[in-house]
């Protein structure tokens, strides 16, 4: 086995091109498990010591949060509200041990359709950053998921960094998943919530279910009917939440398609109610 850990992006990239049969390797909390072995038997490019990859830089256009940034890097960013869904993600991924380990990126490329950063990727319109030695592409992140486990990343590609829209960054926001159990859990449903609300009137929305389709969705048909609602107001009264056609739950060992359904409808009304309760505090 052969097994590299360069401590700058351009060297990392320059393996990866020379290397074809590399795997890369972050807080490998989604490749250990499933490796039968007590080490894994691949040859691995570690990318945990660069440091151009960890962390978050802020501008006046975007936001962006390097791919190695853990969930423990995010919980302890000091960051605006709409960024509260994706903290409260971190605090519910796995275990401490798991959140000190596992990284954003890694849950990106892992590609689960219960990997709970999607749905606050999506509510804040992120795009994707993948460097290779010779090229450097930006794609949204709906584009990027192109299924369970599959995604658009290419050969000799590191996904380097991940960008929100600075007029993605106004607003407060929420998150809830539930599952089986309170922790250690993976999703039944989870919710994102991010929302902007002016003169009590709902200026922009978007929300996201998760684990209810092979990636997870934004839900436009909900949130057309939220835009222009006054707040004041029962928002959810006359909002037609008979199809969801966005997602399709399934059945298995975890939950039935009903249950999730049923489930994530409600999850919806909570989390809009919850961002919304949060802007009103911050005024
Ligand atoms: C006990 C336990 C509990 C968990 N609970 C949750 C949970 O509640 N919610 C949840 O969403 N997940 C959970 N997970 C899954 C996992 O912890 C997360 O998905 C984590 O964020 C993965 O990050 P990582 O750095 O460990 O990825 P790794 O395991 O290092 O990598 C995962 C995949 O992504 C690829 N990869 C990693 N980084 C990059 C990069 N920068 N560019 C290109 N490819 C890359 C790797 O090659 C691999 O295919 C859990 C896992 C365990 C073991």
């Amino acid at each position: 086995m052969n097994y590299f850990q360069p401590n700058d992006l351009n060297s990392a990239l320059d393996v990866l091109q020379n290397n074809s049969d590399l795997t890369i390797a972050a807080g490998c909390t989604d490749l250990f498990p499933i490796t039968n072995n007590m080490s894994l038997d691949k040859n691995i490019l570690d990318i945990t010591n660069i440091k151009s990859i960890k962390g978050f830089q802020f501008n006046n256009k975007e936001t962006k949060i390097g791919s190695a940034t853990t969930w423990t890097d995010i919980i302890n960013e000091n960051l605006p509200s709409c960024y509260d869904m994706l903290k409260a993600c971190a605090k519910e991924v796995g275990s401490i041990q798991i959140q000190n380990l596992g990284t954003i990126g890694g849950n990106i490329c892992n590609a689960s359709p219960a990997a709970d950063s999607i749905p606050c990727l999506l509510a804040l319109d992120a795009k994707l950053e993948l460097s290779s030695a010779n090229n450097q592409r930006i794609i949204p992140i709906d584009e990027f998921i192109l299924g369970s486990r599959k995604t658009k990343l290419e050969q000799g590609e590191i996904l380097t960094s991940i960008i929100i829209p600075k007029e993605k960054e106004n607003g407060s926001s929420s998150f809830r998943k539930i599952g089986a159990r309170k922790y250690l859990v993976i999703s039944i449903s989870m919710v994102a919530c991010r929302i902007l609300i002016s003169n009590n009137i709902i200026e922009d929305i978007s929300i996201s279910v998760g684990s209810c389709s092979e990636v997870a969705k934004r839900i436009f048909s909900i949130e057309r009917q939220l835009i222009k609602k006054d707040i004041n107001e029962d928002i959810f009264n006359q909002v037609d939440f008979s199809q969801l056609n966005e997602i399709s739950p399934i059945t298995d060992i975890r939950s039935t398609h009903v249950y999730r359904l049923k489930a994530s409808k409600l999850l919806i009304k909570d989390v809009v109610k919850d961002a919304i309760n949060k802007q009103e505090i911050a005024r």
